[in-house]
């Protein structure tokens, strides 16, 4: 089996693989602080190393799959107050991942699955998904790779609910088994949010009321959660069940019938 980088294929090689209806991933990170133990690409870093190799195992099944570059930066306004952070405003992101999408789309990729690695992302992809189908007539998927594994991570965490939320006991432990040279265990602190209950503190576990909030204010040293419970081998069993759980949706996907032409969409009600 090739390569399922598409970065890695010339221009023939595209042509030959889209006449096999692939799916195309295009991870989305961000560039953000993870607290004084993480380093700053987290996020790219996890959603890529997710996405090459659920796209891998996928190819080893047979699924004609292509993953892009990974974007590098998101929208992390609110992270700014950190040294480091490198932001894009909402437009200027939805404009770039939409127009990434819509190449793909140009080059006749019909599946495409926008996998995102941050938190303050979700939102406006959810929301491109949708201006994507109605003004361009595009269906393109999006979703937040540890949302494809919430039943294995609730069983995983050690970490009462507020574990898990940022540069925390999961990103931690991811980390520690992917690049155990960037993560500085004797830095790690946990940090739990004190704040009412209405507003979320968990990733499993959101709270009905959302609203903005600068992470300086939430956690001095921005952590957000758990990362003393993380170890490489906790991280590793997790990966393996993020990596399997996303494999399945790409082989699902491309089996998938095919996606009424731009011309045949329905209208929204
Ligand atoms: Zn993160």
């Amino acid at each position: 089996m090739g390569t399922v980088r598409l970065g890695e294929l010339s221009w023939p090689e595209v042509r030959d693989l889209v006449a096999r209806d692939p799916v195309g991933v295009i991870p989305v990170g961000a560039f953000e602080q993870h607290g004084p133990h993480l380093p700053l690409m987290v996020d790219a870093h996890l959603c890529e190393t997710v996405a090459l190799a659920a796209a891998a195992q996928a190819a080893d099944r047979g699924t004609a799959v292509a993953v892009t570059p990974v974007v590098w930066t998101g929208y992390s306004p609110h992270h700014r107050d950190f040294p480091g952070t490198v932001t894009l405003d909402d437009k200027v992101f939805s404009a770039l991942v939409g127009q990434v999408a819509q190449s793909l789309w140009a080059t006749g990729l019909r599946r495409i699955l926008i996998l995102n690695g941050h938190g303050g992302n979700a939102h406006l992809l959810r929301n491109l998904t949708q201006t994507l189908h109605y003004d361009h007539g595009l269906r393109v998927h999006a979703a937040s790779y540890w949302d494809f594994a919430l039943p294995f991570l609730a069983e995983w965490r050690k970490s009462p609910i507020g574990g898990i939320n940022h540069a925390c006991e999961m990103e931690t432990a991811l980390m520690a088994a992917t690049r155990p040279d960037l993560v500085r265990m004797e830095l790690a602190a946990d940090h739990y949010l004190d704040r009412p209950r209405w507003f979320g503190a968990d990733l499993l576990s959101g709270g009905p009321v959302t609203g903005a909030a600068s992470f300086a204010e939430l956690s001095p040293v921005g952590v957000i959660g758990a990362p003393t419970l993380a170890t490489p081998e906790r991280g590793a069993e997790l990966i393996e069940a993020m990596t399997n759980a996303v494999a399945e949706f790409l082989v699902a996907l491309a089996a998938m019938p095919a996606p009424a032409s731009p011309d045949a969409q329905e209208t929204p009600q």
